[in-house]
């Protein structure tokens, strides 16, 4: 099998998403429906305001329309809990997407339990949690859920499987492992206590990386023919450890010496990817599909709070 056999493109099951949902959005469209999200994002982090602006022109490119609200660092919990109250009353609104982190000084818990949970994109909600819990229809996150998407997409059988997701966080891993369950997998989930990490992410037939530490799945941790999906997502901005992150690549250099820097995952991709059966990229692998996920929670909001 070639290299190229083996990558996961998120970017063309992302594309594929993308279509679908415009092909609805075209059919709301014409019943006087068009889609609307609105996005929260307070403070000034630049990648934050990347990330929403990239949101919000997929959005306009599919024909739905997106509201980003600007607040400055110091908003207080009470202004803030206003500006989602006055949201979830807007009968225009579909679904709110409120970008964390969120400044120190916000109770995040609480601003996400104030989200109308039928509005509520990412599906942070404990409502839409506990229906995912349950395998009940919700509005499910939309990390875990792209990477199911692209799972099916690709034939990737998981009934079975021994799966293990590493990284046990509210957005990626919890929701990532329950989604595999309820696929029939066989899972385990890691975290920063597991005793001898590499023992067990071998034992997986599908491994799931999302720990925020780059590069901390290696060869070692994986077995012959594993599906490996990264998560991660690390900006390096040091040509040195571009050299040796993907030795004897030039795009990639090159690449870095246009913009700076690259994004590198939680997998060692140039040592894993000859070791894994198949393996998504960073970029290009996950990323794209949370992004397409979120515009497909958007019109399944759309649609479901209309009745439609
Ligand atoms: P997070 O909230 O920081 O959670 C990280 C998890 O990894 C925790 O459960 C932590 O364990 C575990 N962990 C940390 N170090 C470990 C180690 N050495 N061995 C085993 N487990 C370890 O992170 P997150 O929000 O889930 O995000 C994870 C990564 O995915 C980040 O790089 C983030 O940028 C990226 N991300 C990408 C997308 C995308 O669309 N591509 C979306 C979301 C996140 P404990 O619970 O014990 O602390």
């Amino acid at each position: 099998m070639s290299a190229d056999d083996r990558i996961l493109d998120g970017s063309k099951y992302a594309a594929e998403i993308r279509e679908e949902v415009a092909a609805e959005v075209a059919v709301l469209s014409s019943r006087g429906v068009v889609p609307r999200l609105d996005a929260v994002l307070v403070g000034d982090d630049p990648a934050s305001q990347v990330y929403v602006g990239s949101k919000a022109r997929t959005l306009a490119g599919l024909g739905m329309i997106s509201e980003t609200h600007l607040l400055p660092t110091t908003t207080t919990q009470s202004e803030l809990e206003v500006l989602i109250d006055g949201l979830n009353r807007d009968s225009d609104v579909d679904g709110i997407l409120v970008q964390l982190p969120l400044p120190r000084n916000v109770d995040t818990a609480a601003i996400l339990r104030r989200l109308d949970p039928a509005k509520d994109v990412d599906g942070f909600h404990p409502e839409n949690v506990g229906l995912l819990q349950q395998g009940r229809p919700a509005l499910k996150p939309c990390t875990p859920a792209g990477i199911m998407e692209m799972l099916r997409r690709a034939g990737i059988a998981i009934e079975g499987q021994r799966a293990v997701v590493v990284g046990r966080s509210d957005i990626v891993g919890k929701p990532m492992a329950i989604m595999l369950l309820h696929a029939n997998a066989t899972v385990t989930v890691c975290h920063s206590r597991t005793r001898d990490l590499a023992a067990v992410t071998r034992e997986a037939d599908i491994l799931v990386a999302a720990v925020g530490a780059r590069s901390l799945i290696g060869p070692d941790h994986v077995t012959e023919g594993a599906v490996v999906v990264d998560v991660g997502m690390h900006r390096v901005t040091d040509r040195k450890t571009v050299e040796r992150l993907w030795p004897d690549n030039p795009k990639k250099l090159a690449a870095f010496d246009k913009r700076g820097a690259v994004l590198a995952g939680d997998v060692d991709f140039t040592a894993v990817a000859p070791k894994a059966g198949c393996i998504t990229p960073v970029p290009g692998g996950v990323g794209p599909l949370t992004i397409a996920m979120l515009m497909a929670n958007t019109v399944k909001a759309a649609r479901a709070r209309r009745g439609l």
